[in-house]
């Protein structure tokens, strides 16, 4: 029998990854990280991955579909308890599971909960101590046992990264796609995201606001993008795309806040969105954006749906 190249271990692997983690442990900063690209939305405030994304890497020797989560937590209200079905959803649709821990802070219960949750399946599980940047050298053999105790019902791999800064991440690929199933190639191998254009551009509205206001119009915003149209250029100006975009608040003094003094902060809200999408689509692009108040969006399960955070049981 005449040896092929796959028999020499070149076997291509590829397969979904769900990465799992409390809320702001860093999930969303490390599918940027691995994928190369902004592809997840990240930022200070816990809890802003709303749709279940999937960004796409591949390698010479493998292909991994990371399948970004909501956090696991325990749910207040309707939006909340979507976000832990999507998570556990995602948990039954995968191959391996990734599973985020704050290397900067002493395990908790909440860590214990998805640990236990996790072992009740049969996939396999590698974990990522991560913000591994945030711990000061001489504190790091502690915090080290203090995970390595958590774990120890488990025979789960640990690694000690940094999504930010990128430290660990090439080794944490390699052990990744070394325990994905022999695959082909499910996606071209220059498309990092199968998120649609309109979904990712909404999500850059809704992070620039989360990140100007901070704690006072915390998770009651929603994105809608109503239209998104090519602008023909004008005499010797260059051709733009025009997005016309609206976002919800459930309250009036929600809406003072996002539109500012004399609309200050939805300008510096738009700037900073628009920016981010000529990025995003690799273009000129004209942004308009509007504020509305539409009271209790979040408890109403037909305006979750139509804002697209769709009702996916296990
Ligand atoms: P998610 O809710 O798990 O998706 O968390 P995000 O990716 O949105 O990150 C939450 C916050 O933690 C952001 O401000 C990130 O910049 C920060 N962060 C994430 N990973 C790291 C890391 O490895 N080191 C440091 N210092 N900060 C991080
Ligand atoms: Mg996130």
């Amino acid at each position: 029998m005449v040896a092929t190249k796959a028999d020499q271990g070149s076997t291509f692997r590829s397969g979904f990854v769900a990465l799992i983690g409390r809320p702001n442990v860093g999930k969303s900063t490390l599918v940027n990280q691995l994928v190369g690209d902004k592809v997840a939305i990240t930022s200070p405030v816990a809890q802003t991955t709303r749709n279940r994304l999937r960004a796409i890497l591949t390698t010479e020797t493998a292909q991994l579909i990371l399948v970004d989560t909501p956090g696991i937590h325990k749910p207040h209200h309707l939006l909340g308890e979507r976000l832990v079905q999507s998570a556990r959803a995602a948990i039954g649709e995968v191959d391996q599971v990734l599973l985020l821990l704050e290397g900067c802070e002493q395990p908790g219960k909440g860590d214990a909960f998805i640990v236990n949750l996790l072992q009740q399946q049969r996939l396999p599980v590698q974990v990522v101590l991560n913000k591994w940047d945030r711990v000061p050298v001489e504190t790091r053999p502690e915090a080290d046992a203090a995970y390595r105790e958590l774990l120890s019902t488990t025979n789960w791999p640990l690694h000690h990264c940094s999504a930010l800064s990128g430290e660990g991440c090439p080794d944490l690929v390699e052990a990744i796609s070394a325990q994905m199933p022999e695959g082909p190639q499910l996606y071209p191998p220059d498309m990092v995201s199968d998120q649609p254009e309109r979904l990712l551009m909404a999500e850059l509205i809704r992070e620039q606001v989360l990140t100007h206001t901070r704690e006072e119009v915390p998770h009651s915003v929603a994105v809608q993008i109503e239209r998104v149209e090519d602008m023909p250029a004008k005499g010797q100006g260059k051709s733009r795309t025009a997005v016309l975009a609206t976002v919800l608040v459930e309250r009036k003094s929600q809406k003072g806040i996002l539109i500012g003094k004399g609309g200050a902060m939805l300008k510096t809200i738009g700037q900073g969105a628009r920016l981010q999408m000529q990025t995003l689509i690799d273009g000129p692009v004209y942004l308009e954006l509007f504020v509305k108040v539409v009271p209790n969006w979040r408890t109403s399960a037909a305006k979750l749906n139509e804002l697209g955070y769709s009702d996916d049981r296990m």
